[in-house]
């Protein structure tokens, strides 16, 4: 049945491989990932492993020896450099690879701040790879100083961390909110109470203007002018999709690496899944950074494969851990112009965002039932009015029958 490739041995790839094999497919795997670990989950690298709370086995997947069970060469700690998407052949550190169908799930990269700024100088990290956790996590001894650069919720997750373990934490958010880019102003007010009251010295409307220090971090000079002492900095300020090597092969690019609704890209039998890509959704294309949407899409490239020639719909989802805060996300609240408040903190609270009378997303924290009747109801297309939904007598439960 030929050689199916994966480049990328993260999320989507795993699942790729995995469904792939789940799916009867008999043929040979390669599964090449440049980081020396199996395919491990992220999330936990900003939360419970950073926390120290996590074995690093737990981290994996699947365990190692499964791969070889699976009779999926995995290639580990190798990076490929080239496609021929015409040869149909890749470039893997320098030996080349014949496929006859490709999939591409290189992940994404973080940005870092420019060295001209300070962002080559020793201490400071990005938030992406478990070498970058493993190469922060010692800093994290209480009483240290960390200045925390982007409120996004990488950046809160790793300020949630640092305040639990007693560090003293700054964190500098140069857009007027925390999450402005991705939140209702409502949810960040809700986390901004909450990590202001563990002790985040949360500062809103501030950028970082640079960082100073003689071979490593010691300082901060911020867009206001003021200044701090800092022992080391953590970079949260987004990623973008990792597609220079599809760009380089000629394949086409849209805010990632362009896919169809079945998962392809612009090359014969090259595919593509996960944080890279962006696709088809509600009339216009989106890219999404998500654990949920790197295994559905992935696992829908895996069918396809397999000839099942469906469709991807994706049903986004999220959620993020900050102190003892469980926040969950349902929908997309592009375009929101009105959001209604349910509960109060300390208790269960949620956040729910229309346009219109459209029902796009729900913001659920501490409150497991509201993102569970949120979620079915975004995605089952029902909207019950806002005043309902404000209204704390409303039967919830009620809502998905209505
Ligand atoms: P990745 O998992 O990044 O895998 C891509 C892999 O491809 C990498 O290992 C990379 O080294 C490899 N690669 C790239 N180029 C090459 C090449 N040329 N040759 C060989 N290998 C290559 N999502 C959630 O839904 N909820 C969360 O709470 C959440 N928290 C997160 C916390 C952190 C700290 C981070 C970093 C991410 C978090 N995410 C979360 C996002 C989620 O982890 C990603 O969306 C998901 O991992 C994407 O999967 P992927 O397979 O597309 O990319």
């Amino acid at each position: 049945m030929g050689h199916i490739v994966v480049i990328g041995a993260g999320q989507a790839g795993s699942s790729c491989v995995v469904k792939l094999r789940n799916s009867g497919f008999d043929g040979k795997i390669t599964l090449i990932g440049s980081e020396p670990q199996p395919p491990y989950q992220r999330p936990p690298l900003s939360k419970a492993y950073l926390m120290g709370d996590m074995a690093l086995e737990r981290l994996y997947l699947r365990p190692e020896a499964f791969y070889a069970e699976q009779d999926i060469d995995l290639q580990l700690g190798a990076t490929v450099d080239a496609i021929d998407v015409s040869a149909q052949q890749i470039t893997v550190d320098g030996v080349s690879l014949t496929y006859d169908e490709l999939v591409l799930t290189t992940g994404s990269i973080p940005h870092r701040l420019p060295a001209s700024i300070g962002g080559a100088l020793d201490g400071v990290h990005v938030v992406r790879g478990l070498a970058d956790v493993d190469a922060m996590a010692p800093r994290f001894v209480a009483g240290g100083r960390v200045l925390i650069v982007g409120g996004g919720y990488i950046g809160l997750e790793a300020a949630s961390v640092a305040a639990k373990l007693g560090l003293e934490v700054t964190l500098v958010e140069m857009a007027p909110r925390i999450l402005q880019r991705v939140a209702a102003p409502e949810t960040s007010d809700f986390f901004r109470n909450l990590h202001q009251g563990h002790g985040v010295n949360l500062r809103e409307g501030v950028g970082l203007e640079r960082l100073t220090g003689e071979g490593a971090v010691s300082g901060a000079v911020l867009t206001d002018g003021s200044e701090l002492e800092v022992d080391f900095v953590i970079v949260g300020v987004g990623i973008a999709p990792a597609t220079a090597l599809a760009e380089a092969a000629g394949i086409a690019l849209d805010n990632g690496i362009a896919v169809d609704a079945f998962g392809r890209t612009s090359a014969p039998h090259v595919w593509a899944a996960g944080d890279c890509t962006s696709f088809p959704y509600a009339g216009g294309r989106i890219r999404l950074e998500s654990v949920p949407n790197a295994i559905e899409q992935a696992e829908v490239v895996a069918e396809n494969l397999m000839g099942a020639n469906k469709e991807y719909h994706a049903k986004p989802w999220f959620w993020s851990d900050q102190y003892d805060v469980k926040l969950q996300i349902a929908g997309l609240n592009t375009g929101y112009d009105r959001v209604v408040t349910r509960g109060a903190a300390p208790g269960p609270v949620s956040f729910w965002y229309y346009r219109g009378k459209t029902l796009l997303a729900v913001d659920a924290a501490n409150d497991p039932r509201g993102y569970m009747i949120g979620k079915r109801l975004i995605e089952s297309g029902k909207s019950p009015s806002p005043d309902v939904i404000a209204n704390p007598e409303t039967d919830m439960k009620a809502l998905l029958s209505a």
